[in-house]
């Protein structure tokens, strides 16, 4: 860890609680990116195997995101977070602590900050835990589509709330409701019942984001969680090509995002962004494909948090938990981790940023 990130985590820990200059979060997730790439860009050992990456043309991939040290190959693979997200926030290593290493069970421990044990795996299963998100409506007072969930993956009404309708839910391939959507959105719906993705029940990002972008405009939620794909789709079918592509948009995206939020007066200088992923993935060139119970290196994830509240550390070396993440939700928006249960992890230590 640096000095200065030690500084800032201590003065946290000394501080009684500073008066909070977030007002609003985006909770982002991105679906199983190992720890590999977004620490060090595209792997050499799984550039080498090349067709066995399902790489289709490797010099093409080596031109874009090949260079000769981990810090540029970073660079090139996540240009925004490297260059623009992690100087002004903070970065960590991070893990689950659900055994199953699969989305359902990643994504309710980060939504419920700590192991349900009911959910197994992917299951048909209504969270029986109540979510962040939940909660935030709740104790906010807020209206209903001031806590929203746009997500590629259309499992997420599962997922993100315990009582259905506690909260505005857009997921995989269906359509915003009338009443709610303005003519961009409109034609969000349409598209994506013209362009099927490979996958069942998952839309591509740019729907999602496209969607999500008009919602944080005309609704200016105080908390909205965007769920992105893709990533754990390519590298489910082999295609190491096509899983840097989508970590390169997921780049693109949290720009586009950041300069959205830096545009909007209600959002500006008032916003906490907060990145992560669900679960990791294998380490070798058979295994890193895959996830789930078994899969060495499926239990490594890793946390970024950029805001008005959060010191510009970079990268640290404190490790944390992806179940600390619901706690950190409900601190910047100036709510007690303790709604969520004493069974939840810890909210992730923040030091103000100096004014
Ligand atoms: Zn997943």
């Amino acid at each position: 860890m640096s000095a200065r990130a030690t500084v800032g985590i201590l003065l946290a820990l000394a501080a009684p609680a500073a008066a909070q200059h977030t007002r609003n979060v985006i909770f982002l997730t991105v679906d199983g990116v190992r720890q590999q790439e977004l620490f060090e860009g595209a792997d050499p050992i799984l550039l080498e195997a090349g067709d066995k990456s399902g790489i289709e043309d490797e010099r093409a991939l080596r031109e874009r995101f090949w260079r000769d040290t981990t810090e540029k190959r970073r660079e090139a693979l996540l240009p925004f977070f490297w260059t623009e997200l992690a100087p002004a926030g903070i970065v960590m290593r991070s893990t689950i602590s659900n055994p199953h290493r699969n989305s359902y069970p990643g994504y309710s421990e980060l939504l419920t900050g700590r192991v349900v044990s009911e959910i197994t795996g992917n299951i048909d299963l209504q969270n029986p835990a109540q979510t962040v998100l939940e909660i935030v409506r709740r104790e906010l007072d807020l209206g209903p589509l001031a806590v929203a969930a746009v997500t590629s993956w259309g499992h997420f009404p599962f997922i993100v709330e315990s009582q259905p309708g506690t909260i505005f839910v857009n997921a995989g391939v269906r359509d915003v409701p009338t009443a709610f959507a303005n003519r961009e959105i409109e034609r969000w719906n349409r598209l994506q019942h013209r362009m099927p993705s490979p996958w069942d029940s998952v839309r591509y990002n740019a729907v999602t984001l496209g969607i999500a972008s008009e919602l944080l405009e005309l609704y200016q939620p105080r908390l909205l969680f965007i769920a992105l794909d893709e990533t754990d789709e390519w590298a489910h079918s082999r295609r190491y090509d096509r899983t840097l592509q989508a970590i390169r948009s997921f780049d693109d995206a949290l720009r586009a995002l950041w300069a959205k939020v830096q545009a909007l007066p209600a959002y500006r200088g008032r916003t906490t962004l907060v990145v992560t992923t669900d679960h990791g993935r294998g380490l070798t060139t058979e295994e890193w494909t895959s996830h789930g119970e078994g899969i060495d290196g499926a239990e490594n994830t890793w946390i970024a948090i950029l805001g008005p509240d959060t010191p510009a550390s970079g990268s640290v070396d404190t490790p944390a938990e992806n179940r600390q993440v619901a706690a950190t939700l409900l601190s910047l928006l100036g709510l007690e981790p303790a709604l969520l249960g004493r069974e939840a992890g810890a909210s992730i230590p923040l030091a103000r940023r100096a004014q």
